[in-house]
């Protein structure tokens, strides 16, 4: 038994959860989703734990669920989607996100790529979402509390970055903060006509992909303790 099945029956939920994971994969699937590896990572990892236990019978919709501070947990579609987007291109080694939430972005993300770099301005979420990564033994994660709009300078360039917050336009830090051949999926606008895009940078400039409508929490200025 995986780790993560281990803690699904101590946690009481049994087999019927099983049945529930393959049920989503399978939604997955007929949304579009098609590579593998991603739709692995999916199966396994035990979203249920990065939603408050009162949530936890509807971790396997595919939804987005509240976290607290006004925030959500991605909707497994657009972390599937997001995730296609930024390996489309191959493996990677290096990836910034900005929004830890709950984690459970990242926690995919630790799971397909070599390291991850993960921005967010609530310190009390990504309190939160240490100690669940490490518990469940993810270690190639780097945290840092602080403003997004900044990304992560010191340890940039990255070749991939990943934004899940709605950003009003595309902050010019991280397009500075992108390799050569860098792949940046993020969802940009006003709230309500929000559209997920992949800027991918050349030697000579970038050239942006408008994808799809998509409805995230807005990307916000400053961080909070
Ligand atoms: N991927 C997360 C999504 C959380 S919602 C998950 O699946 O749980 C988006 C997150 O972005 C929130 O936690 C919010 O606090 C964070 N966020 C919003 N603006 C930010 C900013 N400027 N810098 C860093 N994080 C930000």
């Amino acid at each position: 038994m995986s780790v993560q099945e281990d803690d699904l029956q101590r946690q009481g939920i049994g087999m019927t959860s099983l049945r529930t994971r393959e049920r989503l994969i399978q939604r997955l699937c007929d949304e579009g989703l098609s590579d593998p590896q991603v739709l692995e990572v999916i199966r396994r990892t035990p979203r249920h734990l990065f939603v408050d236990e009162a949530l936890a019978h509807r971790a396997y919709e595919d939804t987005a669920l509240p976290i607290g501070n006004n925030q959500t947990i991605s909707q497994p579609y657009m972390v599937g989607r997001m995730t296609e987007l930024l390996l489309a291109d191959g493996p990677l080694d290096k990836v910034l996100e900005i929004g830890t939430g709950s984690g459970y972005q990242t926690a995919v993300l630790a799971q397909l790529v070599e390291r991850v770099f993960s921005v967010e301005r609530i310190q009390s979420l990504q309190e939160r979402a240490k100690e669940l990564l490490a518990a469940l033994d993810l270690r190639n994660v780097v945290y840092r509390w602080g403003d997004g709009w900044e990304g992560w300078n010191a340890l940039a360039p990255y070749n991939g970055i990943i934004v899940t917050a709605g950003a009003k336009e595309v902050p010019h830090a991280l397009l500075d903060q992108l390799a050569i051949g860098g792949r940046l999926v993020i969802p940009v606008g006003e709230s309500d006509d929000q559209q997920l895009m992949l800027i991918v940078r050349e030697k000579d400039g970038f050239t942006y992909k408008t994808l799809e409508g998509v409805r995230f929490v807005p990307l916000l200025a400053g961080s909070l303790a």
